[in-house]
């Protein structure tokens, strides 16, 4: 199934749902970054929770990115999810692996620490961007997520986010998220249904790992409380908007000596995009071109 987004509403629209199904775009980040098990894990559940964190808000060109700093071997970690269904993001220790927890599941958790903190920037694409930071819950990502939402957005939230993968491939990434609109926050009845069903969304990913469809997912989760799928399915994609382009610009911004001695000693400069992996090499005569255009520039 291709990579998407479907919205609903229940309980008489006083609850939103979203699900997303991220296991290209997840299967394609451990290609590009060469993510061990747990690290695929964890980047993928961060994929997925910034594509619903994202999927709320209004304005065209909206993003959301998500920072996970914890005291775990896999360093920090970076998503960066946009409201028009792209992703991309990557962890510090690519490589870090370890064993499965006693649950017999990739250990996220251990990866990224017990202890640290999760950093959000809703950014609408003007003005100052809202940022807001908790302490890590428990490392496993959709926890911290959902302690997110509902100590800082103050929205009664419920997230399961999930990937399974197998002889080295991800056969399924997504996630759920099921809040209590503003508008019903208040009504004490919907915030305690949504925590009777906290249990049940834990069913997700084996729901989506068994081959089931979103609709499927969420009728069976929570078909009982007057659920409405909206028709509209998004479309999710990794995307990265790195170019030559942009990194000539940043190589420019070294300034002259700098650029003058990466021609004498390395022949020209080779850039990495931390986002997507792509290596960009810039040889020595588009470095001369930067120099011209910075002496042209200062005149
Ligand atoms: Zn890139």
């Amino acid at each position: 199934m291709a990579d998407q987004l479907i919205r609903a509403t229940a309980a008489e629209s006083g609850i939103r749902a979203v699900g997303v199904i991220t296991t290209r775009l997840t299967q394609e980040a451990r290609q590009r970054h060469n993510l061990s098990y747990v690290a695929t894990a964890a980047l993928g559940r961060t994929l997925s929770s910034g594509l619903l964190l994202a999927s709320s808000m209004k304005r065209e060109g909206s993003r959301v990115n998500i920072r996970i700093k914890g005291n775990g071997p896999l360093g920090g970690l970076l998503v960066d999810a946009g409201l028009d269904g792209t992703a991309r993001g990557y962890v510090d220790n690519p490589s870090v692996e370890l064993s499965p927890n006693a649950k017999g599941k990739l250990d996220v958790g251990g990866a990224i620490g017990r202890e640290g903190y999760l950093y959000v920037v809703r950014d609408v694409g003007y003005g100052y961007p809202y940022s807001s930071t908790v302490e890590l819950v428990s490392g496993e990502i959709g926890d911290d997520v959902a302690h997110y939402l509902v100590t800082s957005e103050q929205t009664p939230s419920a997230l399961a986010v999930g990937v399974f993968i197998e002889a080295g491939t991800v056969r399924a990434s997504g996630g759920l998220l099921v809040q209590v609109l503003p508008k019903a926050a208040s009504d004490e009845s919907l915030v305690q249904l949504l925590e009777s069903r906290m249990e049940a969304l834990a069913g997700f990913t084996p729901l989506l790992q068994a081959g089931k469809t979103l609709p499927e997912i969420l009728e069976q989760l929570l078909g009982d409380l007057g659920l409405v799928i909206l028709p509209e399915v998004q479309m999710l994609q990794f995307h990265c908007g790195c170019s030559m382009s942009r990194v000539l610009g940043a190589l420019k911004m070294l300034g002259e000596a700098e650029l003058q001695d990466m021609i004498e000693k390395d022949d020209g400069a080779e850039a990495t995009c931390h986002f997507c992996g792509e290596v960009y090499n810039a040889s020595s005569d588009e470095l001369a071109a930067l120099i011209e255009d910075l002496r042209a520039e200062s005149v």
